[in-house]
């Protein structure tokens, strides 16, 4: 079915071709014979990329293009275009496999990078959607052409992560118009995504007709000297001959040879090219016009977003060297950052970021880790913008989980005392055990005495708190003071 498919997508796009570029009947023989390569070498799977333009992306690209050699619509957009882009994380039919949500908010700031120049500003179009489904996780065309529609989020660029696969890190499909990007190449600093949205607002690559390793008819043979930049290659004038369809590092090993016989090296910078992600850094300027012409068409920009760097929240609880919470509900209490869209939060044995066993987005300005083991762990949070989250994040903080045993949610037993369980719930009896007499008292965040009570040494004494949230909980005796934390849940 997959190389079925393909066979006809080539088929589509050099007639599009023929269509578009060709009134002159003399070169017909050529580009069939062109054709018969290329159609042969894609059935050869690519590693990199497996974008085929379709032949409507062909035929605005070369409508466009002829505009740029008449001189119109050449006004490059001197605002920013806000551009909402909805983040799909696919998993197995199981819920195994998701992408990090750091390395999904990484690729927007990535992107947001790289398409500066462009004037193009991504933002996220609402919160990261979770999809369980085998085939999207092993990025199944055939299952992706056929309900791909149901998941996708109107008036948005649609980008789904992928876990496996081996047909190529990214991908566009023009006819759903939706890019799928393999997990693991999109890694800090990757260009594969950018390159996907190239494709996306109707960018060939710069070896057009030359992929898969095939070789386009004599015509199609992008000539140095730039005396037929139109017709050849991806029509820009503007982007450096290019044969190379497999990955390059750069400089390129070898030289290529142009029909007029000069030897030279394509351009690694241009992110449309198969150069790797560390030597791209640019589009060229005509590609900046078209993908900017191809935006227009497509109505999706939309009113500014807020775009701000925003500090990094104060994180409030645990406090620093917390030690024996219960690893199962563990509560990451911060400060509201004003301007804050959302929050990122994440938390780290022993602060190894690379190896997160908790994270989350949430407008909220506390979050729940569930967490495990007797730890020690780190946590840090950041405040995001829709347009922005590539702030810094709160000096991490750290604490160390004990776990209980199965049934008991939270026994503390130090300086004599020990109260269960925690979480607590509202209006629910907390058992408070102690060897000595005592006073309890329990005070909310602000500090505020919210109970106090008499403790005698013994099992029988009993508390309940009556309202939700995070309380200090101190019990004094003879021998000093210990604190803890109760959290009280509806
Ligand atoms: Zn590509």
């Amino acid at each position: 079915m997959y190389k079925s498919h393909v066979y006809l997508k080539v088929h589509l796009n050099l007639s599009s071709k023929l269509y578009v570029m060709f009134d002159n009947m003399k070169h017909l023989k050529l580009i069939i014979i062109g054709l018969l390569f290329l159609s042969k070498s894609l059935l050869a799977q690519e590693k990199h990329c497996a974008t085929e333009m379709s032949t409507t992306q062909i035929v605005k690209l070369r409508n466009f293009q002829s505009e740029l050699d008449q001189n119109k619509n050449l006004l490059k957009k001197a605002e920013i275009q806000y551009i909402p882009l909805q983040f799909h994380i696919t998993g197995t039919d199981q819920g195994v496999g998701y992408f990090k949500i750091e390395s999904v908010l990484q690729a927007l700031c990535d992107i947001n990078n790289d398409f500066t120049q462009t004037g193009f500003r991504f933002y996220l179009n609402g919160p990261i959607k979770y999809i369980d489904n085998s085939d999207f996780y092993r990025g199944d065309i055939e299952a992706i052409y056929n309900t791909v529609e149901d998941y996708k989020s109107a008036g948005a660029v649609n980008v789904f992560f992928q876990g496996t696969g081996n047909q190529w890190c990214g991908v566009y499909f023009p006819d759903v118009d939706v890019v799928f990007v393999l997990n693991r190449c999109q890694g800090t600093n990757a260009t594969t995504l950018t390159h996907e949205l190239g494709h996306f607002f109707g960018l060939p690559h710069t070896f057009y007709g030359w992929e898969g390793g095939g070789r386009p008819s004599e015509f199609y043979v992008e000539k140095l000297d730039g005396s037929n930049c139109r017709d050849a290659g991806d029509g820009f004038c503007d982007t450096k001959a290019d044969y190379v369809s497999d990955r390059w590092s750069c400089p390129l090993a070898y030289n290529l040879q142009d029909p007029n016989g000069i030897f030279f090296k394509p351009d690694s910078s241009i992110y449309m090219s198969y150069s790797s992600d560390v030597c791209q850094g640019r589009f060229s300027l005509e590609q900046q016009l078209a993908m900017q012409s191809d935006l227009n068409s497509r109505n999706i920009a939309k009113s500014p977003v807020n775009s701000d760097t925003l500090n990094p929240p104060k994180a409030i609880y645990p406090s620093e060297l917390d030690s024996n919470l219960n690893p199962k509900a563990v509560q990451l209490v911060w400060e509201k950052v004003p301007g804050a869209y959302a929050y990122y939060v994440q938390a780290a044995r022993f602060g190894a970021w690379e190896f997160l066993n908790f994270e989350t987005i949430t407008e909220d300005t506390q979050a729940i880790a569930k967490l495990y083991g007797t730890w020690s762990y780190s946590w840090r949070v950041k405040a995001i913008t829709k347009a922005n989250p590539c702030g810094q994040y709160s000096e991490p903080k750290s604490f160390s989980t004990k776990e209980v045993l199965s049934g008991i949610q939270d026994i503390r037993f130090e300086n004599g005392f020990k109260f269960y369980p925690n979480p607590a719930q509202i209006n629910r009896d907390i058992q408070l055990i102690s060897k000595t007499d005592g006073i309890l008292k329990v005070s909310d965040l602000s500090g505020k005495t919210i109970l106090e009570s008499d403790i005698k040494a013994g099992l029988e004494n009993v508390i309940q708190i009556r309202k939700s949230g995070i309380f200090i909980l101190q019990f004094i005796n003879e021998n000093g003071t210990y604190t803890s934390r109760v959290v009280c849940e509806e």
